[in-house]
């Protein structure tokens, strides 16, 4: 085990059973989801200088322009996936620093996570395998392309926001899958559940979000 998830304290334990709390006071109801996130050291996803503020309910800079999404967002969207019951296959655009891709492959069996800047998914494997985490694969590329070559998903999570569903991401769910989905510019996104059914897709409106935008091509 490294120094990073050894240095966790009584203090930092504190500071976790308060996010608990405060995740509940939010409206978060699942005891699977609150304690997966209790154990998950969220800390280790984050530069050192920033790390005691990692049990904060805020978006923290990851570097690269990027941000760990807030506690309450990571969880209200897997709450919104995992409603209708366990999923198998779960394709994540976004890994940013693998926070959320850490809560997910605790709670369904496999993810597939897409990233389209290099180092911070270079990140996000450290702090996975750091983590022990081996229910998980990593591309790097335009989440906008999704990921064919494991096609169809039973759920798909989207951690930045386009200003409208990517095409070849609805393709890639299976009939009866879930998508979460931030929708629209900076300072005007909100949250839509993607359904697909037999005969096409029910779109959900959820609530107002801040997401970065979802930007195409690599770095
Ligand atoms: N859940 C992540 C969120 C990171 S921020 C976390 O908590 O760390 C969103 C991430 O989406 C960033 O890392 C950004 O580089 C990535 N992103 C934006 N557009 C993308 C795209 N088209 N394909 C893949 N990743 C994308």
């Amino acid at each position: 085990m490294n120094l990073s998830l050894q240095g966790i304290g009584m203090t930092s334990r504190r500071t976790r059973e308060r996010m608990i709390s405060r995740l509940m006071e939010q409206g978060i109801t699942s005891n699977k989801i609150l304690d997966v996130m209790r154990d998950t050291p969220r800390h280790i996803f984050m530069d050192e200088a920033l790390s005691s503020r990692a049990y904060e309910d805020t978006a923290l800079p990851i570097g690269y322009n990027q941000t760990i999404s807030q506690p309450y967002i990571v969880a209200k969207m897997t709450e919104l996936l995992l409603e209708f019951g366990r999923l198998k296959k779960v394709l994540e655009i976004g890994t940013g620093c693998g926070y959320q891709t850490a809560v997910l492959t605790q709670l369904v069996d496999y993810v597939y996570s897409v990233e389209r800047i290099l180092p911070l998914q270079k990140k996000a494997k450290t702090h996975l395998s750091d983590l022990k985490i081996k229910n998980v694969s990593f591309l790097h590329s335009d989440g906008g392309w999704g990921w064919p070559d494991y096609a169809p998903y039973d759920g798909i999570l989207v951690s930045a926001a386009p200003s409208e569903i990517p095409e070849m991401l609805l393709e890639q769910m299976a009939i009866g899958a879930v998508m979460l989905i931030p929708i629209g510019k900076v300072g005007n996104q909100e949250l839509q559940r993607v359904i697909r059914t037999d005969s096409g897709y029910e779109v959900e409106r959820l609530e107002p979000v801040s997401f970065v935008p979802f930007l195409s091509g690599r770095d």
